[in-house]
């Protein structure tokens, strides 16, 4: 049985490896010339269960209207993103209630803390190195406001067994002495000890070696034009190197996973978050960060990942334009000069790399994965801001469902359809 898949980003190349150790025959198409070039390149490294709450959270609406057209705030609405934002954005507007908001976070939250716990697994079997931290992270709060709020979401959480501690001054250090500069500014942290980081392009491509030895075809440059169909089955896939075909088919196109779906008639309710990041060389620093710290505020995260810090967020509602918007990006140095004065006052800016992705974004907030009604075309798609923390589990969600063996979480809750 052969199975095409379309996507090398993080959750395609772990799907591949999945399916493959099952002993199917896997195919990866990929418009790029190698795995992870896309969103999976430079985010912001966090492996984040305890941040498993939807963006579109009880409020949303006038934090959007609020922040139309400004420049320096976490969530931007370009206007002429709108035309493309109509029926999806109503959806992810209504499901920003708060007893919606409740029941997607809880779904958020399972398939986090199992992938993180299929990313362990994956990890001791393949032996895998990318500048990996167990270390927990630390959301940082300016104001007891915000502080309570997400206190309240961190405890709802406490039933998956996601610990967390509140802290305060100079506990704050104890657990991220690197913060010593900035400790008056903050009105405290939350401290989440299960909690990862890692790079993910150097473990998609990890994983893809892995792959490739379990048999996995990556065929590169090679772009999918148009999903065939023939009665009520994919035929085939146009590529721009003629045409591909397999028994099933699996879109994990991430943002543009929409582009290809609509041309068989299936609606995928994902529309692309456009996030930035800065990754800035390390230079030696050697009391730099232990871990991620998440500043709520900017609601953007600082990362140290092998000999860089990454710092990476903002959510822009900009389409598909893929431009470097200079000002988000002065956005992400200013925060870094925030949270580390001194490294961040330094920085030279030739040597840092600036870069933007689409976060594939769900209406609700919830990945989509499983079957669609074109009974041998598979999606894995829409993990938002939490692709990274997803990817294992999700990955081995969809081989179960392929394969007909149980998943472990209920898959009828994260069926396409549902919203
Ligand atoms: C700034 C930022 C920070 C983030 N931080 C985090 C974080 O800390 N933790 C976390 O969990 N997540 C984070 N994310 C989210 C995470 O990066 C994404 O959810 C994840 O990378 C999505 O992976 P993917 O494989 O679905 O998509 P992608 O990585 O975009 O992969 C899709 C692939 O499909 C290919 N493709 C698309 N169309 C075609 C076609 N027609 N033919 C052939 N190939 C095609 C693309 O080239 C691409 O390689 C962040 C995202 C951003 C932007």
């Amino acid at each position: 049985m052969k199975i095409t898949i379309i996507g090398a980003g993080i959750v395609g190349v772990t799907t591949s490896y999945f399916l493959a150790k099952h002993g199917y025959e896997v195919e990866v198409l990929e418009r790029q010339e190698g795995p992870a070039l896309e969103t999976s390149f430079a985010n912001a490294g966090m492996i984040t269960p305890s941040m498993a709450d939807p963006w579109n959270s009880p409020g949303i609406l006038t934090t959007l209207v609020k922040n139309i057209g400004r420049k320096d705030s976490a969530f931007l609405l370009r206007l002429n993103a709108l035309p493309s934002l109509i029926g999806w954005g109503l959806s992810f507007l209504l499901n920003s209630n708060k007893k919606t908001f409740l029941k997607n976070t809880h779904l958020s939250a399972g398939l986090s803390c199992y992938s993180l716990q299929v990313l362990k697994e994956l990890r001791a079997e393949l032996g895998l190195e990318y500048e990996q931290r167990e270390t927990g992270s630390l959301k940082v709060f300016r104001d007891k406001g915000s502080m309570d709020k997400y206190a309240k979401i961190s405890s709802y959480l406490e039933q998956y067994d996601m610990r967390f501690k509140m802290v305060y001054g100079t506990e704050i250090l104890k657990i991220e002495p690197s913060l010593e500069p900035v400790i008056d500014e903050l009105c405290g942290a939350i401290f989440y000890p299960d909690d990862e980081a890692g790079n993910a392009y150097k473990f998609t491509c990890e994983v893809a070696k892995a792959a490739e030895k379990e048999g996995v075809k990556f065929r590169y440059g090679v772009s999918a034009e148009k999903l065939n169909m023939v009665d009520d089955a994919i035929f085939g896939i146009s590529t721009n190197e003629g045409d591909v075909k397999a028994d099933k088919y699996i879109l994990c196109t991430g943002s543009f996973s929409p582009i290809l779906a609509q041309g068989v008639g299936i609606d995928i309710p994902v529309r692309p978050v456009k996030g930035y990041s800065i990754s800035v060389p390390l230079n030696g620093w050697n009391k730099g960060p232990i871990m991620p710290i998440v500043d709520d505020g900017f609601h953007a995260a600082i990362t140290p990942l092998g000999n860089i810090l990454r710092v990476a967020g903002t959510a822009e509602f900009a389409g598909y334009d893929d431009r470097l918007d200079q000002d988000r990006i002065n956005n992400l140095y200013e925060l870094l000069e925030e949270i580390y004065p001194n490294f961040g006052a330094a920085v030279k800016r030739e040597y840092v790399n600036e870069w933007c992705g689409f976060r594939p974004m769900s209406a609700d907030g919830v990945p989509f994965i499983g079957k669609t009604p074109i009974e041998n075309l598979f999606v894995n798609t829409g993990h938002g801001p939490l692709g990274w923390t997803m990817a294992s589990g999700c990955a081995k969600m969809l081989c179960d469902i392929v394969t007909d063996v149980t998943p472990k979480l209920d898959p009828y809750s994260y069926r396409l359809g549902r919203c």
